[in-house]
């Protein structure tokens, strides 16, 4: 039952330990695609049920927990796993309330090892590297996938190579690619060029390029829905939402929901709402013309891990909006900076992107899409310290047109028991440092 690459437009199909990461008939993006007929035999919610709290490798890993949806035939010896996923899913009855649903529950994908989802795809990714016998591998980055791969890279014995684009990118993220030992290089370009170079490099030089162009990656990034819907005891929500930027997530959720439908592991598929900030909107300014046509843009957000004007995996999110029934929303920095701050105040925080997840559960629930009696799950893609910059902005009021909505205001006191009474008492000036 061995897995194969196959083109998502003609259906050309590849070995799955080929390189390459479009189709040379076509150009068209490739799916890792498995043996259905086999598994639907061979595997039960049991098979995954089983696994739960185990302290052994690879079944630890919330990822390869579901090993023979992901990657069936994969030898253990090259599997490369911090072990990822195995995040909280919190139910929230107050951003519930907010958002206008009644039951809301939110996956935090930042409590993953680097602190963001993209670790369940470089799990995939980087196991792929060593199958494929590579020793560098490479990608360009808004931030989180540098970190990632800088991280797997270095715990899985090959060399990382990072491109940066040179402004924006969340000092978190920018320490993480460096500390963890990857090559890292800044250039003068935004993501979107970072990303074409990062190929044409990849393929003159021979080295394995893991942007969520990989179809291993997206096959990692599965396991976060498959995994929520675990924790819910298999009973499927009405609504899955999560901020869309390259799309990857997108396409990814959409695959694991057919496959899991079609396994009869689920019995019915959720509606995927992808929510894009304003700024950088192509895939929801194409879903309103019904997909007719697709134009890339030059992308402006605060949420600079959604900042892409030009997603490589559009095509599967189109799939994606037609498998899932699913809607595109998008959102203003505002909006995403305010709900943020809310998911903030609330304990459980998460980095501006993620902030997009809540407000569109909110802006689709007033728009009537969403029914307020329906289940949400949101998906919080990365953690609050990523981006300290964005938070303490926001607090200080210091983010020029945008206002804080929901500010924590930092006091300043005299170092005297009197003058902090002051304050605690309420009396206080509401200082603002
Ligand atoms: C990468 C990333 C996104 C965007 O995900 P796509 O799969 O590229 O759409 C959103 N939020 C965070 C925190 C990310 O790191
Ligand atoms: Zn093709």
């Amino acid at each position: 039952m061995l897995s194969i690459l196959q083109c998502m437009n003609c259906n050309r199909q590849y070995p799955i330990d080929a390189v390459i990461y479009t189709c040379e008939e076509c150009g068209g993006l490739l799916d890792v695609q498995h043996d259905l007929d086999t598994l639907r035999k061979t595997v039960t919610r049991d098979t995954f049920d089983q696994r739960l709290g185990t302290y052994e490798a690879p079944y630890n890993s919330g990822v390869w927990r579901y090993k023979e949806l992901i990657y069936p035939d994969v030898k253990q010896e090259y599997i490369v796993s911090r072990p990822e996923g195995n995040t909280n899913l919190y139910h929230s009855p107050k951003l519930a309330q907010w958002a206008g649903v009644k039951t809301l529950y939110l996956k935090h994908e930042g409590e993953n090892p680097t602190g963001s989802f993209k670790d369940r795809g470089m799990t995939g990714g980087l196991t792929q590297a060593r199958v494929l016998g590579m020793k560098r591998v490479a990608c360009a980055s808004t931030g989180n996938t540098s970190a990632s791969l800088a991280a797997y890279a270095a715990f899985g014995g090959l060399e990382g190579i990072v491109f940066f684009q040179n402004k924006q990118i969340a000092l978190g993220k920018l320490s993480q690619a460096i500390a963890y030992g990857s090559t890292c290089i800044q250039i003068a370009a935004d993501f979107d060029k970072n990303l074409e170079l990062v190929r044409q490099v990849g393929i003159e030089l021979g080295i394995y390029v893991l942007n969520s162009i990989n179809p291993f990656r997206l096959e990692g990034q599965k396991s976060i829905v498959i995994e929520a819907i675990q924790q819910l005891r298999w009973k499927v929500p009405d609504w899955i939402v999560l901020p869309g930027g390259n799309l990857g997530n997108t396409s990814a959720f959409s695959k694991a929901l057919y496959e899991l439908h079609k396994l009869g592991l689920i019995d019915r598929i959720p509606r995927l709402a992808i929510i894009q900030a304003e700024g950088a909107n192509p895939l929801y300014r194409s879903f309103v013309k019904e997909f007719e046509s697709y134009e890339p843009m030059h992308a402006e957000t605060l949420a600079t891990a959604i900042k892409i004007g030009n997603p490589v995996n559009y095509p599967k999110a189109v799939r994606a909006v037609m498998w899932t029934d699913g809607v595109v929303e998008q959102v203003s920095d505002q909006e995403i900076l305010d709900a943020k701050a809310l998911i903030d105040g609330q304990g459980i925080g998460c980095e501006p992107a993620s902030g997009c997840s809540l407000a569109g559960v909110r802006k689709l629930v007033n728009g009537g899409i969403i029914k307020p009696t329906e289940t949400v799950v949101g998906i919080l893609t990365g953690h609050l310290l990523k981006d300290p910059d964005a938070t303490i902005s926001y607090h200080r009021d210091e983010l020029g047109t945008l206002k804080a909505n929901y500010p924590n205001h930092l006091h300043q006191a005299e170092p005297s028991v009197e003058a902090i009474s002051q304050i605690l008492m309420g009396k206080g000036e509401a200082q603002t440092a």
